[in-house]
């Protein structure tokens, strides 16, 4: 539907839409085959309203952006302490899937870079679940955040798990340390899962509204998470979720955000809006060059840094 915002919006496409710099992910040949030139944006408010513009609904993988929302389920689940018992909330101003542990502990530094996330995946539902059963958590949890059932993109799922060696080498230095318990391959497959769950950039604004919303899904009004895993996990985005970028784009956008490697970005505004943008063409972070754009000129022009004063 048309509306004054979504007219605006449109505007913020154009403007950013001679970019073409950045590549596809390619270590992924699925991703690598990806349309480049598509491009999206959507704001989701508190109340369930999508304004859009562009390709809203064509279906990309979440990618990492599955990683905040499989962190809010650990919290919800196992709780902070637990949590933090295996995963530290440093930045690590490493690269998303270098191979390394925080500094004499056998912690992935953060849930949001690759040791972390595939940690993170072993720590939602009960201490003594099985992998089907954390596998259905995950699907459950990350579909009552959208407000529809999610599903697999199994030709990414495929096309990921056969190249992903070094995620693979990262889940062999977690079992090596004990940090996972499990067979490190099958972890990697309900990581990689997760990672290939389809969405539309309308599905993640709403998944990011439910987040500004307190754990609140804006429009089925489930409660999909209590308010105080919310503001850990929104904390995490703001200094990690951007990975090696995480600094800058707080300086520059100032909105706690996660990419993903196939070009969608998600952020969450407090108390105000989720937003997502998607475009597949990555910078040398493996962030949306266009999706970093659009989310600098919304940020500016709508005044949503975190840090300005009202
Ligand atoms: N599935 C990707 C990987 O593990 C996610 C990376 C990203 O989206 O940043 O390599």
């Amino acid at each position: 539907m048309r509306s004054p915002v979504s007219d605006y919006l449109a505007e913020v496409l154009e403007g950013c839409a001679g970019d073409t710099s950045g590549a596809n992910a390619d270590y992924i040949p699925e991703l690598a085959r990806a349309d480049s030139d598509r491009f999206a944006v959507a704001v989701a408010t508190l109340t369930g309203y999508v304004h859009g513009a562009g390709d809203t609904d064509v279906m990309f993988t979440m990618q990492s952006i599955s990683k905040p929302f499989v962190h809010a389920l650990a919290l919800q689940d196992r709780g902070l302490p637990a949590f933090l018992d295996k995963i530290d909330v440093e930045p690590s101003g490493e690269a998303f899937n270098e191979l390394s542990l925080e500094e004499g502990t056998t912690r992935p530094r953060n849930p949001m870079i690759n040791a972390g996330a595939i940690t993170t995946s072993t720590l939602v539902g009960e201490p003594d679940s099985t992998l089907a059963h954390r596998w259905e958590r995950i699907l459950g949890g990350l579909s009552a955040f959208a407000g529809r059932e999610l599903e697999v993109d199994e030709a990414v799922f495929s096309s990921e798990l056969e190249t992903a060696h070094r995620n693979l080498a990262i889940a062999h230095m977690l079992r090596g340390y004990d940090t996972i318990t499990e067979d490190p391959e099958a972890v990697v497959a309900n990581y990689t899962r997760q990672c290939s769950l389809r969405v539309t950039t309308r599905d993640l604004a709403l998944m990011a509204a439910t987040l500004a919303n307190g754990g609140v899904q804006p429009l089925t009004g489930e409660r999909v998470v209590d308010p105080p895993v919310v503001r850990e996990v929104l904390s995490v985005m703001t200094t990690c979720g951007m990975y090696d970028a995480a600094g800058d784009w707080v300086t520059r956008v100032g909105i706690p955000a996660k990419s993903g490697v196939a070009g969608g970005i998600i952020g969450a505004l407090p108390g105000q809006v989720g937003l997502a943008v998607f475009s597949p063409r990555l910078d040398e972070h493996g962030a949306s060059v266009r999706g970093v754009r659009v989310c600098e000129r919304l940020s500016q022009e709508m005044g949503m840094h975190l840090m300005e004063a009202p």
